[in-house]
Formats: C-alpha cells, sequence, structure tokens
C-alpha cells in the first residue's frame, strides 16, 4: 500500500446535528463544521495494482454523504456495530452493485452480523427479489484482506480492532497508519498492541458529560494520549459541543473532526486538506 485517503462523511451523534426543533446555538451555528451528519467514512487505499475503496459504516445519510463527497466505488463496507445510525443505509450500495454486479462483501463483528441478517433479512436471506443489491455478509474475528471489486488484483489487509460500547461489543478498524474507533467505551487492553504506530486515529468523543457507552472528551483524550497516533480527530459529537471552542481547548495533536475533512496518510505523516 502506498497511501491512504481518508474522508469523513459524518462526525455527529446518532441524531445528527442540527438536532430536529433544536434551536440551541450549536443547531443554529453558522459555523458550517457544526452541521453533523451520521458517522462514516470513506476509504480509499493506494496500491501498486491500483485503488481500493472502502466505506466505514452506512447509516441513515449514506446516500446524501455519497453523493455531497463524490464516493464514485465501493469494494467493501467495513461495519462497526448494528445501531441505527451506521446500519439503516446499507440498501443505498445498491448502485455501486449495479455497475458491476458483483456482489459487494459487508464485514462485520459475530453479533452485528447476526443482527444485519434479522434486520435486511430480504437482502441477505431470502434475496431473491428483484432489484436488490447482492451483499455478501461475513462475521471477521482477524485481520483479513480487502480485494477490490475491479478485478486488477488490487488488496488491503484491514484489522478488527475489538471494543465496548457500554456492554456490547463491536469493532473499529485498522487500515495501515489509520484506525476508526466509533461509539467505544472501553478499548480492553489487549487491543492497545493493535493501535501502536498510527499516524491517524479517529475516535469517539461525545460530550463532556458522561455517557454509559461513549467516551466523554476527557476520556478520549486520555485514551489518545495513551495511543499516542501522530494525530487524532474526535468524531461522534452530540449539540452540546461548539466545533471552534471545543477544538480550540484540545491538546496539541489532537482535533475535532468535521464533516467532509479529508486526511492523506502515506506512512510518513498526515496531512489535512480543508474543503
Ligand atoms: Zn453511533
Ligand atoms: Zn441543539
Ligand atoms: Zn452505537
Amino acid at each position: 500500500m502506498t497511501g491512504l485517503q481518508v474522508t469523513l462523511l459524518g462526525t455527529g451523534t446518532s441524531t445528527g446535528i442540527p438536532v430536529v426543533g433544536c434551536s440551541c446555538r450549536v443547531c443554529t451555528s453558522a459555523d458550517p463544521r457544526d452541521q453533523r451528519l451520521r458517522c462514516a467514512a470513506y476509504v480509499v487505499a493506494e496500491t501498486e495494482a491500483g485503488p481500493v475503496h472502502l466505506v466505514i459504516d452506512t447509516g441513515p445519510d449514506f446516500r446524501q454523504q455519497a453523493l455531497r463527497f463524490g464516493i464514485e466505488a465501493v469494494d467493501a463496507v467495513l461495519i462497526t456495530h448494528h445501531h441505527f445510525d451506521h446500519v439503516v443505509g446499507l440498501d443505498d450500495l445498491r448502485p455501486f452493485f449495479f455497475r458491476n454486479r458483483k456482489p459487494i462483501p459487508v464485514y462485520a463483528p459475530p453479533d452485528t452480523a447476526a443482527v444485519l441478517g434479522e434486520m435486511f433479512s430480504y437482502i441477505f436471506r431470502d434475496g431473491t427479489y428483484p432489484g436488490i443489491a447482492k451483499l455478501d455478509l461475513h462475521e471477521v474475528a482477524e485481520s483479513w484482506m480487502v480485494t477490490s471489486r475491479e478485478g486488477a488484483g488490487a488488496a488491503v489487509e484491514v484489522t478488527p480492532i475489538p471494543a465496548f460500547h457500554g456492554t456490547l461489543p463491536l469493532y473499529g478498524y485498522r487500515i495501515g497508519r489509520f484506525a476508526y474507533l466509533t461509539d467505544v467505551s472501553t478499548i480492553p487492553e489487549a487491543s492497545l498492541p493493535l493501535l501502536e504506530d498510527l499516524d491517524v486515529l479517529v475516535l469517539d468523543a461525545l460530550r463532556h458529560e458522561p455517557h454509559p457507552t461513549h467516551f466523554t472528551i476527557e476520556e478520549a483524550v486520555a485514551m489518545a494520549q495513551r495511543i499516542g497516533a501522530r494525530a487524532t480527530y474526535f468524531i461522534h459529537m452530540t449539540h452540546s459541543l461548539l466545533h471552534a471552542e471545543t477544538d480550540a481547548a484540545l491538546p496539541e495533536g489532537i482535533h475535532l473532526a468535521h464533516d467532509g475533512l479529508r486526511l492523506q496518510v502515506d506512512g510518513q505523516r498526515a496531512t489535512v486538506e480543508r474543503p
């Protein structure tokens, strides 16, 4: 792999920001960085044999995100867990399937794969209704190779990072020197070696007030400093966090992400391109 381009498609908590019906200072902010779609990321891994295109989570805003940020291809989907704000856009993968009619692999933790099979039984169980996408659901437990659906032999290694969302086991994912962990309140000691030597870490940081299933800003800062990536970006924020104010108060090397943030990870350094 010669480099990764990561686009954060959404950085907001499960309601999205602005919250419907809310007139707080964040929901009415004129700063576009205070408008947050539901969390997802698009990762393009450049390899000698060509690019591999990955989407991490397909929530309710996936169609809008694909249009806004110009997603042209999807070789695989990495699902972190089965909550609404991370999976209900799966059906909007159809245009990517129709393009070459090759099944799109969807990778998920075992518990999540079982729930997805129920939630989307018409896709994963029946699979015969005309016009549906062919999505292949895979439970993963260890590192595996994702290959391009264009057939040029391009492939990239993905490593699941086991973590907990309250008591719910879920995965973050590592690709090269980039790792993405959303909706986490505990990262077990056993997972920390999988997060060594990162250029970019994207990490859940909900708000300042404690929450049973998400890191607070303060908990996320402590974990980011322990992991020690060269740069860390926080996601899944509620409307209690004004972007400019919160970002300015974070320690060096730790930033509040915003929708559309593009990160170039080339194995040596991380650069940020602000839209
Ligand atoms: Zn979430
Ligand atoms: Zn609000
Ligand atoms: Zn969740």
